[in-house]
């Protein structure tokens, strides 16, 4: 599971721009994708090999009793309580305050590693302005510019010091390996009806309860001599022979899933439509590079008109979606089961598809004599060869001369070449482009 680092401060300490530092944002690739909300204050982070998830809370005031600031303060609380480390934020330029005094004192009975750090020091590291912080009583300050990317990597060291490098995973390419599932959704959409209705009628393979809350439940379960593993996202816990939902609904833990998952299962409830919710949740997904299939779930419960309406806000709200393929079920009446399995084992299959380099050249030189890449300028992009960089999702490399002024449009094309000659559904594929000048 990834660790979690949340971020803690006052306002206008600096959160937000440290949290863009730390979060490899791609809102530049997908931003022109209609429909995709996106809720700025969870992001994935990266490290070298490690990889992390990253909270921001807002302004906290931890004693702050009305409105909008008590909402703020409820929000961190709850993920200060789900974060393994957490970054206190503070401010050179205004000096130690109040507020931060308060904040420490909060931060010190919620039992956390909190490592403190001290923003906006550029060119201060020797600075006597960063002696008072100590004052704080947690420890020695990290002097960082978020602005300018000072100290930021120092920083993410001593903070995932206690985690180790993440094993090299090629996402479960192991044919034998289970394939690793997760159901997210939001409240209610029905994802615990689902999972107990799968294991009342699938082989459910003996397991232990996780004996941590960090550790996520695992339930591993086989259909048809295929061996699956459903990773919680609903905070289930056994309750005789039925799972059920104990805890609330969790951002945190759900990113978890997704990224440990090989197929994420986005569920929607058929009598609400998509709902903004939703489209962050299938945000997450589409970051995450995950394989996923979209389960439309209640549909015994809505008539024609409503299966009309719905069709046409799933087209709208996740239209960036559109390589997933879309099944209707009810996990109440158990039905489309069968076609839900056959598209998870589909988009698994696609995600962790071999393309060997002679066919993906092929099949690249081709796509070039029937539409060749535009000039660009003075520059006449030029394609050569191109290999696999990788599974799950699967990475298509085009290497060549001048491929950085290919066109968007073009590179869509492309996609849809491979992915139709490869048979791709349910994954997601990256094209990167490598020019040797
Ligand atoms: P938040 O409210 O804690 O999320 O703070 P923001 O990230 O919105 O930053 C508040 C202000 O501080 C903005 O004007 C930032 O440009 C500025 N700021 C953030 N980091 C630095 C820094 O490292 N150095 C300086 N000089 N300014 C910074
Ligand atoms: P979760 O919060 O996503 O785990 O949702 P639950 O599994 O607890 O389901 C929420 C509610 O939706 C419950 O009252 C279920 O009985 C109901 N529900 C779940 N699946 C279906 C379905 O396929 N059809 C109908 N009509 N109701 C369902």
């Amino acid at each position: 599971m990834k660790p979690v680092i949340a971020l803690v401060g006052r306002p206008n300490v600096g959160k937000s721009t440290l949290f863009n530092r730390m979060t490899k944002s791609r809102d530049a690739i997908v931003a022109d994708y209609a429909g995709l909300t996106r809720d700025r204050h969870y992001g994935d982070g990266r490290l070298g090999q490690r990889e992390f998830i990253v909270v921001d809370t807002g302004g906290f005031e931890p004693d702050s009793t009305t409105g909008i600031v008590k909402e703020m303060a409820k929000q961190t609380r709850q993920a200060v309580a789900e974060a393994d480390v957490v970054i206190f934020v503070t401010d050179v330029r205004t000096g130690l305050s109040g507020q931060d005094q308060d904040i420490a004192r909060y931060l010190r009975q919620a039992n956390k590693r909190v490592l403190l750090t001290v923003n906006k020091a550029e060119g201060m590291v020797d600075s006597p302005l960063l002696a008072e912080f100590h004052e704080l009583g947690m420890g020695e300050p990290h002097p960082i510019s978020a602005a300018h990317g000072q100290g930021i990597r120092s920083l993410l060291e001593a903070a995932l010091a206690d985690f180790p490098e993440d094993d090299e995973d090629d996402g479960g390419v192991d044919p034998d390996a289970p394939i690793r599932l997760a159901v997210a959704g939001r409240p209610n959409v029905g994802k615990s009806t689902l999972i107990n209705t799968w294991l009342g009628e699938e082989r459910l393979i003996a397991f232990d309860m996780p004996g941590t809350t960090r550790d996520a439940i695992k339930v591993p379960l086989e259909r048809n001599g295929q061996r699956f593993e459903l990773i919680d996202t609903a905070g289930l816990r056994r309750k005789g022979k039925v799972f059920e939902a104990i805890e609330k609904f969790s951002v945190v833990k759900t990113l978890q899933a997704i990224a440990d998952a090989n197929v994420v299962v986005l569920m929607v409830d058929a009598t609400q439509g998509v709902s903004d919710q939703d489209a962050h949740i299938a945000g997450y997904v589409l970051d995450s590079g995950r394989a996923v299939v979209i389960a439309i779930n209640k549909w015994d419960a809505i008539d024609s008109y409503q299966r009309q309406m719905l069709e046409r806000s799933i087209e709208q709200r996740l239209a960036f979606l559109k390589f997933a393929p879309i099944v209707h079920i009810s996990a109440l009446k158990r039905q489309g089961l069968g076609p839900l399995w056959q598209a998870i084992i589909d988009a698994h299959a696609s995600a962790s598809r071999k393309m060997p380099t002679p066919v993906l050249t092929r099949l690249l030189l081709e796509a070039v004599q029937h539409l060749a890449p535009k000039r660009s300028g003075a520059f006449r992009p030029k394609m050569r060869y191109a290999h696999q960089g990788g599974m799950n999702p699967p990475i298509i490399v085009i290497h060549g001369n001048s491929l950085e002024h290919v066109a968007d449009t073009y590179k869509r094309y492309l996609e849809g070449r491979f992915r139709e000659h490869f048979k791709l559904v349910g994954t997601p594929l990256r094209i990167e482009f490598k020019s040797s000048h």
